[in-house]
């Protein structure tokens, strides 16, 4: 028997193919290259939302055929109960997958990612990239990161890679991975999808308490104030207000930088670049937050 399925969605009379084997993806997405096909790939851990969707179907606006994979990347983790706690909603995922119409699902094991014997290791220096913000604090993250998306990319080979700015950092990353590599494949970045409040959509938030769930909209608060402190107020100065602004509330912010957009470095004013994004982590209670905000663009 073939190693993939089909999985049928009467609802939307939709067949999404689901492969676990990266042989089986392989051939499928060989046949579909060569009928001329436009390959679009949105790169997962799962438990998705409306976030997720919002890659899928920008994907399904700019590409013929659109990939996306479900894999809990180990190497990413620096802390294994946050491994552990990662939530994993396979079934609810494919019915949201085949509800926009997603082509094709890769949800491969661990041991398919990395076989014993492939040395699947990148050695690409980020240098103060990866050293900053997230990297402060999620030592060995983004080596981690840049592994596994380096990894699919090798096994769908897609034309575009859709990438949400919420994980701004990663995203930048990303980019500059792909520029050492000499990679043709086009990054696109997609916006940041929120809830009603504000909060940003995050696999992460069905971790919090309801209290903890309704104070969190602080952060995306802090983040619009900042903004609108801009004109009169110095990156310091802010930055030194949001972390006590939403330690006000019990929070515990771990950064909240005002950087440049290209290089990731805090600046002094805001003349001092053209791109300008507000970046922040936050624990709230047990779940760890992040988010951003372009400020000047
Ligand atoms: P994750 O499953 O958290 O690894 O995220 C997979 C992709 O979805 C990444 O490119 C994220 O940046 C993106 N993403 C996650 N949350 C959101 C959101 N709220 N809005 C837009 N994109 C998102």
């Amino acid at each position: 028997m073939r190693d993939f399925y089909q999985k049928h969605c009467f609802n939307y009379k939709f067949t999404m193919f689901l492969f676990k084997k990266v042989e089986d993806l392989q051939q499928y997405l060989n046949t579909k290259r060569a009928e001329g096909n436009v390959i679009g790939f949105v790169p997962t851990m799962g438990a998705l939302h409306e976030g997720h969707l919002s890659l899928i179907r920008q994907s399904k606006d700019q590409c013929d055929l659109t990939v996306c994979s479900i894999f809990v990347n180990p190497t990413q983790f620096n802390d294994t109960s946050d491994l552990e706690k990662y939530p994993r909603t396979i079934g609810v995922d494919i019915d949201l997958l085949t509800s926009v119409q997603t082509d094709v699902l890769f949800w491969p094991a661990v041991e398919e990612v990395y076989p014993a014997g492939l040395d699947t290791s990148l050695n690409l220096e980020f240098g103060d990239l990866a050293t900053v913000m997230e990297g402060r604090f999620r030592p060995g993250h983004f080596d981690g990161m840049a592994q596994v998306v380096w990894r699919l990319l090798c096994i769908v080979e897609p034309n575009h890679l859709l990438m949400g700015q919420k994980d701004f950092q990663q995203l930048t990353i990303v980019r500059n991975m792909l520029q050492q590599m000499q990679s043709n494949i086009e990054l696109i970045m997609c916006p940041i999808v929120r809830e009603e409040d504000g909060l940003a959509m995050s696999s992460r938030n069905r971790r919090l308490s309801t209290e903890e769930r309704n104070a969190s909209t602080i952060i995306y608060r802090t983040l619009l104030e900042a903004k609108e402190m801009l004109a009169t107020e110095t990156p310091q100065k802010i930055s030194q207000w949001a972390m006590e602004n939403i330690a006000s509330l019990g929070f515990r912010p771990e950064y909240f930088e005002i950087v440049d957009g290209y290089t990731l470095q805090r600046i002094d004013t805001f003349e001092a670049a053209d791109l300008v994004v507000a970046c922040t982590a936050a624990w709230v209670g047990e779940v760890r937050l992040i988010d951003n905000m372009i400020l000047k663009q």
